[in-house]
């Protein structure tokens, strides 16, 4: 398998820090307070395609509070769209990206009726937490008529100026009140591997091979069913769980209904597990059982690892491997990102090299791809072939960020998500594949619409 982490720059993955949106109508200030939350962590410059700012996204400090911050103010929504689409935009972005919002608006000014609609939208869309900032807040007087901002329904306005770094403290109080605690980082748990596959094919001989090398076994007790059996065990350093669905056949008088059985079992396995194994046997390759459990593992965005066991039996040369390879993959059309071991359980072959590839693919699936790198490879490709539309209507992709790990998750914001095409869908797909890697796990794609253009 490629090394899919190796393409992605260090820089490009974020840790797991809470996250604030700043939103506001234009000129309140956002830029001012984002540069001031930001201050001298400054150091990369990125070009962020879809924006009018050099930055969206900075590392903050306030207090002894660290934490990633959004300007929103930055999105740029295509030009014809004007102004209540760039709003929906901020709130759309800052809702899903954001543990905590804070809602700028001016003291200079005052209240207007564009903060009306932001005030409303983010009750309509929003169970984030929102933290009302009057900004500009210079001097008492200023400061006094924030008491306007009460209308907005939102509580009291917390009074600062970004400017004259006023206030922040108190800013940064209630921002800690508002975020989740976050683990420094966060140690992963352990990845869990589900070995699945038809009867014979050797899984149990499979387990008991990975486990009968010189490896720690942690421990072993009785899974969260009574049918599949969960073993812990360390490889390197790191913690891995075996769901073993071999035994369950032995259990009971299965009898004609085992294969159904048995895609029953490797389904409830799989839902606790991070990584399928689908072991096959090189002898028989691929049944119409197998493709269903792996369409499964597709389904619900997990890794998947087809693993050819029985190896020794076959002749195992590169062209052998090759062959079986284009076969299995042939088969396997709706996931071609599935990485193959060729593995022996009887005679160790490549039992370590599958343990390996498993953690690898465990890494991948916790991969996070920057916004903004997300969003100039994203610009690029519509660029490069746009979605058709629907008679008149065009299906705009305006932005894109990756909201989850395990599975990678990324959340497109569009005007309309029932224009965009399954074919549109992969193209995206393969686009991301191409780009950051993610070979060995399913990757989702969502695509939010807005309710009105
Ligand atoms: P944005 O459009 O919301 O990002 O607003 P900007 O950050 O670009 O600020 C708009 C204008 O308000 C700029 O001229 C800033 O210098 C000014 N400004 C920002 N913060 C303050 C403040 O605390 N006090 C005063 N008096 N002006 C400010
Ligand atoms: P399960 O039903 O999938 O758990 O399969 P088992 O582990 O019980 O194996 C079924 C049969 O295949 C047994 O007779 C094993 O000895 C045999 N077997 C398992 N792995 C291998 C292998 O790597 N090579 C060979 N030649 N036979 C194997």
């Amino acid at each position: 398998m490629a090394r899919a982490k190796a393409q992605i720059p260090p820089a490009a993955i974020v840790a797991g820090k809470p996250t604030v949106a700043i939103v506001g109508r234009p000129n309140v200030g956002k830029s001012t307070l984002f540069n001031r939350l930001v201050g001298g962590r400054r150091a990369i410059v990125e070009d962020v395609a879809g924006t009018t700012r050099d930055r969206l996204y900075g590392e903050a400090r306030l207090g002894r509070l660290a934490f990633r911050v959004i300007d929103t103010g930055g999105l740029e929504p295509a030009a014809a769209e004007g102004y209540p689409a760039l709003i929906r935009l901020q709130v759309e972005v800052a809702v899903a990206e954001a543990d905590a919002i804070v809602f700028l608006v001016d003291a200079d000014t005052g209240l207007t009726s564009a903060d009306e609609e932001v005030s409303q939208l983010l009750r309509e869309r929003s169970d984030k937490p929102v933290v009302l900032v009057a900004n500009k807040a210079d001097n008492a007087t200023r400061r006094e008529a924030t008491a306007e901002f009460h209308r907005l329904a939102l509580g009291e306005a917390i009074a600062i100026s970004a400017y004259h770094d006023m206030g922040l403290a108190d800013l940064g109080d209630r921002l800690e009140s508002l975020l989740p605690e976050v683990a420094e980082e966060e140690a992963p748990g352990a990845l869990r591997l589900a070995i699945v596959g038809r009867p014979n094919v050797g899984k149990s001989a499979l387990v008991n091979a990975i486990l009968g090398q010189e490896r720690v076994l942690v421990s072993a007790e009785p899974g969260t069913t009574r049918d599949a059996v969960d073993t812990e065990l360390e490889y390197e350093g790191q913690s891995l769980v075996l769901i073993d669905t071999a035994g369950i056949r032995r259990r009971g008088k299965v009898g004609r209904g085992v294969e159904k059985y048995s895609v029953m079992r490797a389904q409830e396995a799989l839902e606790r597990a991070d990584v399928g194994l689908l072991v096959l046997d090189a002898s028989e390759g691929v049944a119409a059982q197998d493709l269903h459990i792996a369409g499964y593992v597709a389904d619900a965005y997990k890794g998947l690892i087809v693993v050819i066991n029985k190896w020794d039996l076959m002749e195992d040369t590169q062209e052998e491997r090759e062959e079986f390879a284009e076969d299995v993959l042939g088969r396997l059309k709706f996931a071609p990102w599935a990485p193959l071991a060729f593995v022996s359980a009887k005679t160790g072959l490549n039992v370590d090299g599958l343990i390996e590839l498993a953690l690898e693919v465990g890494e991948v699936r916790s991969q996070r791809v920057a916004t903004a790198g997300l969003n100039t490879l994203v610009q690029k490709t519509i660029a490069a072939h746009r979605p058709s539309g629907k008679g008149k209507r065009v299906p705009r992709i305006r932005y894109a960020t990756q909201t989850s790990i395990s599975p990678p998750t990324f959340v497109f914001f569009v005007n309309d998500a029932s224009l965009i095409h399954f074919s549109y869908r992969r193209y995206l797909e393969n686009a991301i594949r191409k780009q950051f890697g993610f070979e060995g796990t399913a990757i989702r794609l969502v695509f939010r619409s807005r309710d009105e253009e």
